[in-house]
């Protein structure tokens, strides 16, 4: 694949920028955000470069059900018992990058309804 085609978060799977990564297997990674909303914040992302929620097909499912056990074990090494897990679909959402990415949320009170 041409550099210009992958994503932001293909391009921090192969190493091509920079990121604070606390976990990787041959299916997913995850990292810090950048702009941290939370004490924890860190991007479960699939290595799979699925642009969004609404364009998981019924074979991805398995790797979809990995980000949440990889979250699981991210929240347990952050030693988080209570958390957010986030996805935003679409810009209105709040989607900005276009590469399915689970937000793990940790360390302080939240509020709901979301804003
Ligand atoms: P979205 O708005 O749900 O698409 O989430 C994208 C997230 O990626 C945002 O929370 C950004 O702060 C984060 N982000 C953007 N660029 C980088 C980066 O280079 N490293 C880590 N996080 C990033």
């Amino acid at each position: 694949m041409a550099d210009s085609d992958k994503t932001l978060f293909q391009k921090i799977a192969d190493g091509e920028i920079p990121a604070d990564l606390v976990y990787q297997d041959d299916r997913a990674i995850a990292f810090r955000d950048i702009h941290p909303q939370a004490p924890t914040h860190v991007l479960v992302v699939p290595r799979q470069p699925i642009p969004r929620a609404d364009a998981i097909e019924p074979e991805d499912e398995a790797v979809i059900g990995h980000l949440f056990t990889v979250a699981r074990t991210v929240a347990e090494a952050e030693g988080l018992s209570d958390y957010r897990l986030v996805v935003n679909n679409g810009e209105g959402a709040g989607q900005t990058v276009f590469h399915l990415h689970v937000h793990l949320l940790g360390g302080r009170d939240f509020q709901w309804p979301p804003g």
